[in-house]
C-alpha cells in the first residue's frame, strides 16, 4: 500500500502520521507545502517528498491537492485534522469523488489490505470502523496527538524532493485582511497543562488555574462538565469529544476521572491529580495524588512558584 501524508507548512502533526503510515504501508510519500516540511517528513521516515506550492486561498489549494493526488495515485491519504487539514481533505475528497473519514482516532489495515479507519460516532457513545471499499484513494483525517511524535534523526536523508507542477482550477477568494485569533489555545503542543473539572466550581476558580499555568509556562484544559457549566470555553475541553493531549506534565484539579476525560490525557508523561474525594477514579490515572481541597492546594502552589519566580 502507498500512503500519502499531507503536511502543512509550519505544522508538525503530519510527522505523527508519517510514523503511523510507516507501520501500515510499504511506501510513504509526504505531500508538503514547503521545503522545510519536506525535510522534516523525510527525517521522520517518509520515503519520498513532493512539494506542492501554496495556492492563493484554501479552496484553490484543495483543487491543487486533488490534482497532486491524481498524479501520485496513492492507495490512501492521511491529513492531520487541523482546521486547514479538515478543510483541504474534504475539498480534495469531493473533487476526487472518493470517501473521507474525518477526525479518526485509530487506524489499521484489514487482512485484505484496506485502510481501517476508526472514529467516535453517535456523540462518542460508539466507535465506528469505516472502510472505503470501492473508491480510491481511501482518505482520512486524524486527530492531532492520537499517535506519538516520532524521534527524528538530526541528519535529514538526502532523498530528492519532487516539485509538483499542478495548477488549481481557479482562485476563489480575495483576501481583504487578516486578524489573528485572540487568546488562541494550543493544548496539543503544550508541554504543561493545568486542567480543571466541575469541582473548580466557577469561572473565578479557573482564573487561578490560568495563574498557575502562566507560572509553569503551560496551557489550561478542562473537563466537559466544566465546559458545560460555562466555567471555560469548549476549545479547552480535553477528552473523547474534546482534544487529545500529550504534555510532559498534567495537573488536574476537581475532576472525577471519567473515562471520557482520561482517554484524552492518558498519554501525559506525569499526572498530578487533586481531588477532595480520596476514592475518586482520577487517582487511578495519576502518578501523584493529593486528596485535598483544590483551592487550598493551588494557592500553596501559586505562592511557592511566585516566590521562586
Ligand atoms: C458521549 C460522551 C462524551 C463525553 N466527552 C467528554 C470529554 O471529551 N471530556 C470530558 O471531560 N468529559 C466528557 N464526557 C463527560 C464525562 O462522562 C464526565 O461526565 C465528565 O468528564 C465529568 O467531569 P468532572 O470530572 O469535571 O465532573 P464530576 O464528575 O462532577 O467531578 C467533579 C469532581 O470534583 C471533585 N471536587 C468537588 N469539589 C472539590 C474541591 N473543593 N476540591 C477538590 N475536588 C473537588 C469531586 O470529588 C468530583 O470527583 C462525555 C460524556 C459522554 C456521555
Amino acid at each position: 500500500m502507498t500512503t500519502v501524508v499531507y503536511c502543512e507548512a509550519g505544522h508538525r502533526h503530519a510527522l505523527e502520521l508519517i510514523a503511523k503510515a510507516r507501520t501500515l504501508s510499504s511506501e510513504v510519500i509526504a505531500l508538503c507545502e514547503d521545503e522545510a516540511a519536506c525535510g522534516a517528513c523525510l527525517a521522520a521516515g517518509a520515503d519520498r517528498a513532493a512539494l506542492l506550492p501554496l495556492a492563493p486561498d484554501d479552496c484553490a489549494q484543495g483543487d491543487a491537492v486533488a490534482a497532486a493526488l491524481s498524479r501520485l495515485a496513492p492507495d490512501s491519504v492521511l491529513f492531520p485534522a487541523t482546521v486547514r487539514g479538515r478543510f483541504l481533505s474534504g475539498w480534495a475528497a469531493a473533487r476526487l469523488q472518493t470517501g473521507l473519514t474525518a477526525d479518526c482516532t485509530a487506524l489499521g489495515v484489514t487482512p485484505d489490505g484496506l485502510l481501517l479507519q476508526s472514529r467516535p460516532a453517535f456523540g462518542g457513545n460508539l466507535t465506528a470502523n469505516i472502510l472505503c471499499r470501492e473508491r480510491r484513494p481511501q482518505m482520512a483525517s486524524v486527530r492531532p496527538g492520537v499517535f506519538p511524535m516520532p524521534e527524528t534523526e538530526g541528519n535529514v536523508p538526502a532523498a530528492p524532493i519532487e516539485k509538483l507542477d499542478v495548477r488549481p482550477l481557479r482562485d476563489y477568494l480575495t483576501r481583504e485582511g487578516f486578524t489573528p485569533a485572540q487568546n488562541a489555545v494550543s493544548l496539543q503542543d503544550a508541554q504543561v497543562i493545568v486542567a480543571g473539572g466541575k469541582g473548580v466550581g466557577s469561572r473565578k476558580g479557573f482564573d487561578k488555574l490560568f495563574r498557575l499555568a502562566a507560572l509553569l509556562g503551560g496551557a489550561v484544559g478542562a473537563t466537559r462538565s466544566a465546559v458545560d457549566a460555562g466555567y471555560i470555553g469548549y476549545a479547552h475541553q480535553i477528552g473523547q469529544t474534546g482534544v487529545t493531549v500529550r504534555p510532559r506534565l498534567y495537573i488536574v484539579f476537581g475532576a472525577s476521572g471519567a473515562i471520557q476525560h482520561t482517554v484524552g490525557m492518558s498519554a501525559a508523561k506525569t499526572v498530578i491529580a487533586v481531588n477532595r474525594d480520596r476514592l475518586a477514579p482520577i487517582f487511578r490515572s495519576a502518578d501523584y495524588g493529593v486528596a485535598a481541597d483544590w483551592e487550598e492546594t493551588i494557592d500553596v502552589m501559586i505562592s511557592e512558584l511566585s516566590e521562586q519566580a
